[in-house]
């Protein structure tokens, strides 16, 4: 089902049209009611009315976090807080949080958002969604169920952890749809196991994830265990929290809102504005959202954006799943890594288990790489044969993928810390102080 057909299956002309309408004026609006922003055009001498279509946009300097956190509580907020129906925070592990808020018509349009994204997984009126992410005051848990429910969706707000509860949820209260993240979709399926019930009789469907990336052959590995279709939706408290994109079922990249957020994509180094089909790091605009607009928001996030049409008959721009992260690309011995390349390797091995860490550690200047993976089958370890043939072919396959050497330690079943939400893959130990 097409939630908002109107926009969804909008032609490219008209969406152009409704985009350079809505640019003009959320430009207008944040410049007359943010000072962050008025500083900002006023340093350059640019004018809001110097935007006049889509292209102008690239006259527009970028958003990052930090001045989001730098204005910390409220300072990017465009109206009174008597506006405001709701706050919500980013769960940032350093310094300040990124803190947002939504007015009345800005909750209508999240739920929306999210009910298309919805709609676009395959999900229905008649469906038993399970929201296994926290709720509070990360965008996850609560931008889910509002638009969840506006679909018409039975909403179990379980929230996370708790996990053998939420088998029990599952199984009393027929859900056919589980909403976390993939490590906690995957981690419950373990405990689905442990507790003697095989995960493909409780009767789930579908699962909308997010909160994290996940690769293609660990998006396999869950439908295999579950006996799903595993989707993936993408945002970010900054931009709104879940609600900018999603799969459908055809899985071909995810669907963007582009009627409420313009995206655009960079070289992340020159900062120059990318095409269609050229990868680099996504930027967001907000256009219709009147707690706190965002212009030109560096996502950091990378990936590609395309615009033929889908099978599914949605006309919308889509993006490729997310293909790593400006700050998730670690430097090792001067080569760009990314966990995700990781997890492609590691998951063509049926010995080896979904679960691994990167360690880095320093040796004086020079960096190392530790990539500690479960093994699936304790019985390998005892072999000591078997044992060192199975690390050298993943150290060769690794060395293929990333260019560089990293020593490959197999540990036992279960030894991986599980996590009810995002999950930690790397652990740096290196020395900073020497460079
Ligand atoms: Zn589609």
């Amino acid at each position: 089902m097409i939630f908002n057909k109107n926009i969804e299956c909008m032609g490219r002309d008209e969406m152009t049209a409704l985009q350079t309408e809505r640019l003009r004026k959320i430009v207008i609006y944040s410049y007359e009611k943010v000072p962050f922003y008025k500083k900002k055009f006023d340093s350059i001498g640019l004018l809001p009315g110097d935007i006049r279509t889509l292209e102008d946009i690239e006259k527009i300097p970028f958003t990052t976090k930090d001045d989001l956190r730098d204005g910390y509580p409220f300072e990017m907020f465009a109206v009174p807080m008597s506006e405001i129906v709701e706050i919500h925070a980013s769960s940032g592990t350093t310094g300040k949080p990124v803190v947002v808020g939504y007015t009345k018509k800005d909750m209508d349009d999240w739920a929306e958002a999210v009910a298309r994204l919805a709609a676009c997984a395959g999900i229905t009126k008649d469906d038993v969604a399970q929201v296994a992410f926290g709720y509070g005051m990360f965008t996850g848990g609560f931008g889910l169920h509002y638009g969840l429910q506006r679909l018409g969706a039975t909403v179990v707000p379980a929230s996370s952890g708790n996990s053998e509860r939420q088998i029990m949820y599952m199984q009393d209260f027929g859900t056919t749809a589980l909403i976390s993240t993939p490590s906690y979709a995957l981690y419950l399926s373990e405990i689905c196991e442990d507790m003697g019930i095989d995960p493909k009789s409780i009767g789930l469907r579908t699962g909308l994830f997010g909160g994290e990336g996940h690769s293609a052959e660990l998006t396999a590995e869950i439908e295999r265990r579950w006996g799903i279709t595993d989707t993936e939706n993408y945002g970010m408290t900054e931009i709104i929290g879940p609600g900018v994109s999603g799969e459908c079922t055809f899985k071909n990249g995810l669907h963007i809102n582009e009627d409420m957020f313009l995206p655009e994509i960079i070289d992340a180094n020159t900062l120059s504005r990318l095409g269609y089909g050229e990868k680099g790091e996504m930027v967001l605009t907000t256009l219709i959202k009147e707690g706190i607009p965002m212009l030109r928001f560096r996502t950091k996030d990378i990936t590609v954006l395309f615009d033929e049409k889908c099978e599914c008959g949605r006309t919308s721009a889509r993006m490729h799943k997310v293909l790593g992260r400006t700050d998730d690309m670690l430097i090792i011995k001067g080569v760009n890594v990314f966990p995700s390349q990781i997890e492609s390797v590691l998951m063509k091995f049926a010995h080896a288990a979904p679960y691994y860490q990167i360690v880095l550690k320093s040796h004086g200047f020079i960096d190392t790489m530790e990539i500690q993976v479960e093994v699936a089958d304790g019985s390998i370890l005892d072999s000591y044969r078997k044992l060192e043939e199975f690390e050298n072919t993943l150290r060769h396959d690794l060395r293929t993928v990333l260019q560089i050497d990293a020593k490959v330690k197999l540990v036992e079943p279960r030894s991986i810390e599980r996590t009810a939400g995002k999950a930690k893959r790397v652990i740096d130990l290196r020395d900073k102080k020497q460079f």
